[in-house]
């Protein structure tokens, strides 16, 4: 873990900056909101990039033209001094009896798929003490969270 102190949103711009190219060409529409009262974060920033960048593709292979993705950061003091970044999308929503099972390593549905996004997700909240939910949206969508501790 290659840590020192970060802004988590400009890590979510390096990520959409990323990304832009790729949203254009399929007219993807990136809605963000980023908390401005974010604490700096002591984590290591290129995982997060890279965590954040599996999310967001997920988003983008779930969502057919003229579909939005909402990206959101908050500092959530209620839930014990948290850090959240939600990723969520207008797509197919993920069928509850595979839900289980999508953090697993190697477990996709794509037919060119690694399986390993996830994964990678969940080892990235877990080396920051952290953690990653789902929740399917309504009436459609997923949504992700990644809840990372402030220290
Ligand atoms: P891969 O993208 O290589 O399939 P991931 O670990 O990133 O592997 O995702 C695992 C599986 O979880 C996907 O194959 C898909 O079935 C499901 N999934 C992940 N993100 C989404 C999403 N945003 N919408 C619908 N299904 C999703
Ligand atoms: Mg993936």
């Amino acid at each position: 873990l290659n840590v020192r102190q970060e802004s988590v949103n400009d890590l979510l711009r390096s990520s959409i900056e990323l990304l832009e190219m790729k949203l254009e060409a399929e007219n993807i529409i990136l809605r963000t909101d980023l908390d401005p009262n974010l604490p700096p974060m002591t984590i290591d920033g290129q995982l997060l990039i890279q965590a954040v960048l599996n999310l967001l593709l997920n988003a983008v292979e779930a969502s057919s033209e003229g579909k939005k993705i909402h990206l959101r950061s908050q500092y959530d003091k209620e839930l014990g001094e948290m850090v959240e970044i939600m990723v969520s999308d207008e797509g197919p929503g993920i069928p509850e009896k595979i839900i289980g099972d999508i953090f697993k390593p190697f477990f996709t549905t794509r037919a060119r798929g690694t399986g390993l996004g996830l994964n990678n997700v969940k080892r990235i909240a877990e080396a920051h003490m952290g953690r990653v939910e789902v929740r399917n949206g309504f009436p459609n969508g997923v949504c992700f969270t990644i809840q990372i501790p402030v220290q």
